[in-house]
């Protein structure tokens, strides 16, 4: 089964309006020629809709970095899944480390926001991955069985139809540290045979696992290049439109 590629840029909290603009229509015009590899931004819950309307022609799709799973209320400063969705996104990055480091979020509350990404069409981007002492202790895939079952703990098969997995070693985020490709292809077989145990066969093949992690030009091609690697998510390489392409064409 083949699994279109997936190189989604998360931006973080970076780029005012007219600058996330500007590089996402730069981004666009770079990407007018790519075939095959799904491109996906998410800017800022601010910049979002401005960077959707100002790109809505072209191939390059909108993520979200988060969601907040209520639907709507008394819930100051939160954003929901609905709003994102129309506000032109079609993914949601969901439970990346830095929400769960620095804003407390577990895999329970992961689970009820890919429950609310996937009711109002959004197509989740779970991120998982161990920390430096996790994988020391050798709890590497303790750590990753955890988060991949509590947070897709009661879907159905027809539920998870969108789902992206993400593996992101937190220690290899925004360090310039990448994880070696025995070390990402281990994982990504691991996590493959996990869905398959966990839903089904035909599940597992469908569903794109990217690799996270100080990916830039010069990695992609041997990190992408991995069997069960289905594309990336990148930071830091991700903000400059010109170095951000040089990812995307990594078989060019
Ligand atoms: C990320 O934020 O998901 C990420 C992988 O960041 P970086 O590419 O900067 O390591």
């Amino acid at each position: 089964m083949s699994r279109i590629p997936l190189i989604a840029g998360n931006w973080k909290m970076h780029k005012t309006g007219p600058e996330a603009v500007e590089t996402a229509r730069d981004l666009a015009q770079l990407c007018s020629d790519i075939q095959d590899i799904e491109v996906m931004i998410a800017p800022t819950f601010l910049s979002l809709p401005l960077v959707a309307a100002s790109i809505e022609d072209t191939s390059v799709k909108i993520g979200a970095q988060n969601l907040y799973f209520e639907k709507q209320g008394a819930f100051t400063g939160e954003v929901s899944a609905d709003m994102i969705k129309a506000a032109g996104a079609q993914y949601v990055i969901i439970g990346h480390s830095e929400r769960r480091q620095y804003f407390d979020e577990t895999d329970s509350s992961v689970c009820k926001k890919i429950n609310s990404a996937i009711k109002s069409g959004l197509k989740p981007i779970l991120c998982i991955g161990e920390t430096e002492s996790q994988r020391a202790d050798e709890k590497t895939f303790l750590i990753l069985d955890k988060q991949v079952s509590d947070g897709l703990k009661g879907f159905g098969l027809d539920e998870l139809a969108h789902l992206v997995l993400a593996y992101e070693p937190v220690w290899a985020i925004g360090t310039g540290k990448t994880a070696s490709v025995d070390q990402v292809r281990q994982v990504h077989q691991y996590l493959r045979s996990s869905l398959e145990k966990l839903f089904s066969k035909d599940f597992s093949n469908q569903t794109r696992i990217l690799y996270g992690g100080s990916v830039n030009p010069e990695n992609a091609k041997d990190l992408m290049g991995i069997e069960d690697v289905d594309g990336a998510l990148v930071g830091g390489a991700s903000l400059d439109a010109n170095e951000f392409i040089n990812i995307i064409k990594y078989n060019k």
